[in-house]
């Protein structure tokens, strides 16, 4: 099985905190679509045989794209590719995107599942964002969007808001699950370099929340969507039984993907490749019949600890024979001192074969990763003694 992601590179204003890559430029839009449905054709034997199982519109903004020119890429992708009948097929969205006759199209289109990025329901954290609408707003299209038919939604929220009380993002996490969503994300605010925030906080205009409240909202947000019967399935994801975004535990699974369009990534096996993150190079370069991308090759230390990093964050957790099996790397011997000081101090815990992370270790999720991650000269030490 494999899955396809399509980025796309508009967005109707630079939100503050994001620093995706995206152009607030529509001018080469249309352009665009005609170069990535090309680039469809190019890249047409990437996946080899595999049947595709996910196709994921990813941004920037798909939304913004009118529903007819998502409908000819996915029919691009229907002639050129093997996509399963029940395929799941989403489309990330502004709820101000979301009117009644887009939500028909979209569906029509053979989109059905929605990722719509809400990120607060309070207006003036909606602004702080720079977010292009308001909280009613967003509450309503979610709305439309299920009497539209949309039976599977995935609300985006953040917290970790500078200056921002528990009970602010209380009332967010109130406000989303009184939608019923399928599907929740939710991400602590990070203040990225290339942004407007990043910007603010260099010059010292604004300053991180501090990081006992983010735990203390991450703790609020696992407790309540447990007792609203919600699975924590990966650190920053939450769904209802059966509503696991497929395209997105693929990544965590190790399965070979497409990226297409500027700046996304594709993987098969021990290579990633990254598409050029500008859209008029892009748009150009696929005309000569050229996918412009930079070929990163991993070795070995890179896939255990991908392996170690990704495994960590989702309820799974790591199979320790995966790494002994694949890589030789026997992490229960390796590391059986600090496996046993994590266990004991309530971090870590075994799941039958697999350790997974407590609901304590989630909330130091990174720093428990890195303390497991094996570099390459110990790497190269274990194999001179195989
Ligand atoms: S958060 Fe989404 S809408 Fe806002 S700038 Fe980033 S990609 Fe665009």
């Amino acid at each position: 099985m494999a899955g396809i992601y399509i980025h796309i590179p508009f967005c109707r204003q630079a939100c503050h905190y994001c620093d995706f890559h995206f152009s607030t430029q529509q001018d080469l839009r249309s352009r665009f679509v005609d170069a990535v449905q090309e680039e469809i054709r190019l890249q047409r034997d990437f996946l080899g045989n595999e049947t595709v199982e996910t196709v994921y519109f990813g941004g920037g903004t798909p939304s913004l794209l009118p529903p007819e020119e998502l409908d000819q890429i996915l029919r691009t992708l229907h002639s050129t590719f093997r996509i399963t009948t029940n395929a799941e097929v989403t489309l990330e969205a502004n709820p101000d995107d979301l009117q009644t006759g887009p939500l028909a199209r979209f569906r029509e289109a053979g989109i059905n599942r929605l990722s719509i990025g809400i990120q607060s329901f309070q207006d003036d954290t909606l602004r702080f964002f720079n977010r292009s609408h308001s909280a009613s707003e967003a509450f309503q299209r979610v709305e439309q969007a299920r009497h539209a038919g949309f039976d599977n939604i995935s609300l985006d929220l953040i917290y970790g808001i500078p200056d921002k009380p528990l009970s602010a993002w209380q009332a967010d996490i109130a406000r989303a699950l009184r939608l019923q969503p399928e599907h929740l994300s939710a991400y602590a605010l990070t203040l990225e370099e290339k942004t407007v925030f990043g910007h603010w906080h260099k010059m010292k205009k604004l300053i991180p929340a501090d990081d006992e409240s983010v735990a203390q909202q991450f703790e609020y947000l696992m407790a309540e969507l447990d007792k609203a019967g919600y699975e924590h399935y990966e650190i920053s994801n939450f769904c209802r039984p059966g509503f696991i975004s497929r395209h997105n535990s693929a990544y965590w699974r190790g399965v070979s993907y497409l990226g297409l369009g500027p700046s996304a990534h594709s993987f098969r096996g021990q290579t990633r490749q990254h598409n050029i993150a500008n859209n008029a190079l892009y748009i150009q370069s696929i005309a000569q019949g050229v996918v412009p991308f930079t070929l990163e090759v991993l070795n070995d230390a890179e896939r255990i600890n991908e392996i170690i990093y990704t495994g960590l964050r989702t309820r799974w957790g790591v199979d320790p024979s995966i790494l002994k099996f694949q890589f030789g790397f026997d992490l229960v011997d390796r590391r059986r001192a600090l496996l046993r000081r994590l266990e004991d101090s309530g971090w870590l815990m075994w799941q039958e074969k697999h350790i997974a992370l407590t609901r304590k270790g989630k909330l130091v999720a990174d720093q428990i990763a890195t303390d497991l991650f094996i570099d390459d000269a110990e790497l190269a030490e274990l194999k001179k003694s195989f």
